[in-house]
């Protein structure tokens, strides 16, 4: 186990025997993997103010509660001015960045639109905010432009590297493709962007061996940054009929932490964020993911009338607390688990100027 530990690189096997581990082993494992992520990014953890600013999508994915066919929820499209709103208070309370994140779409209107709002918040803010994206995948062109007009940085999960895994829990039609998927990611990373990638952990079917295998794909993918989480069901999805062969969510919990810790101790300076799946099984989720490996959190600053209509699982957390509330909330917890905050900051992936140097 320690000779493990103390290794560089790790195989598959490696990967899946740290990703299963329990009690004293686990306990290991976690404590390397806070020891490398205070030598390699530090102490500092920094927000990014999360905009799900659309819940239309033209997908249909079978774990999603925004998915297309769930026809229980009402649709929504923020005004420009509020997720502006939102911007604006991201930018005055030193958040550093915003991640816009909707559905899928690739009509030219929504294409149009981001690119719009990407030039309004660079405006709003004297070019200060970051700007991440997460709105799926899309054409290289249309991913060109909106680096060009001030995102740089994207979010495009895989849900799992692994081919059979993917066609069970997506649709088998061309929409759904895993080959455009990763050619998507591939696109991301020509445009410029810091590209960020992830899976969902504890998904039915899913395996240790699985799991290392995503931990490998991110490495040969040579990605900046991480956001991944537990799989957790939804009433209204096709998954949830497997609900009864999942892992307890406290397992997937612990799992995710594995994960984080053995990212953390495959691709040192990487960016891994502390997701809300987390923070939806164990209100200090998030923060726990913070002392094992990740050192990114996403603030919900979605405006409070849609948060309702944003439920991707059951159990999504902070649904009626406003922007403020959440900010004062997250800096005591933030303080208490001996984070620093940085503030102002963008708070980049080291590992992506390590990879532009040296291409
Ligand atoms: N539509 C874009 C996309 O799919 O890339 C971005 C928004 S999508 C809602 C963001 C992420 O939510 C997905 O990548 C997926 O991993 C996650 N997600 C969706 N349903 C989930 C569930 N039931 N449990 C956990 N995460 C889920
Ligand atoms: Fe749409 Fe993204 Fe949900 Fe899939 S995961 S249904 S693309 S919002």
């Amino acid at each position: 186990m320690e000779k493990i530990l103390n290794k560089e690189d790790f195989n598959r096997e490696e990967l899946a025997y740290l990703l299963s581990l329990h009690g004293e082993g686990r306990k290991l494992l976690l404590n390397k993997a806070a020891e490398v992520k205070k030598m390699t990014v530090g102490n500092k953890v920094y927000f990014r103010g999360l905009i799900e600013f659309s819940n239309i999508c033209s997908k249909d994915c079978l774990y999603c509660g925004i998915r297309s066919s769930n026809k229980t929820i009402a649709r929504y499209n923020a005004s420009d001015e509020e997720i502006l709103e939102s911007c604006r208070f991201a930018w005055e309370n030193r958040f550093g960045s915003v991640v816009l994140q909707s559905g899928e779409l690739s009509s030219p209107a929504f294409i149009k639109r981001v690119d719009h709002l990407l030039k309004e918040i660079k405006k709003l803010s004297n070019g200060e905010l970051g700007i991440t994206l997460c709105c799926g995948e899309q054409s290289k062109e249309t991913y060109a432009m909106w680096r060009e007009s001030g995102a740089h940085r994207y979010l495009l999960r895989i849900e799992s590297s692994n081919p059979d895994l993917y066609y069970k829990i997506h649709p088998d039609n061309d929409l759904h493709s895993f080959e455009k998927r990763v050619e998507a990611l591939n696109f991301l990373k020509e445009t410029g962007y810091q590209v960020g990638t992830g899976v969902m952990i504890g998904l039915p079917f899913q395996t240790y061996d699985d799991l290392a295998g995503d931990l490998l794909f991110f490495k040969s993918i040579d990605m900046d940054m991480c956001g991944m989480g537990p799989y957790i069901e939804h009433e209204d999805t096709p998954l949830y009929k497997y609900r009864d062969q999942l892992k307890t969510k406290q397992e997937r919990f612990e799992l995710s932490l594995n994960m984080i810790a053995c990212l953390r101790l495959l691709m040192p300076d990487i960016n891994i964020a502390a997701t809300t799946a987390l923070q939806a099984i164990d209100p200090l989720g998030r923060e726990k993911a913070l002392t094992v490996g990740a050192n990114v959190i996403m603030p919900n600053l979605t405006p409070c009338v849609y948060r309702q209509e944003y439920r991707l699982y059951e159990g999504k957390p902070c649904l009626d607390e406003d922007a403020e509330l959440c900010r004062n909330c997250l800096e005591a917890r933030l303080e208490l688990a001996g984070s620093e905050i940085g503030y102002g900051e963008w708070g980049d992936s080291k590992h992506y100027f390590q990879r532009t140097k040296k291409a």
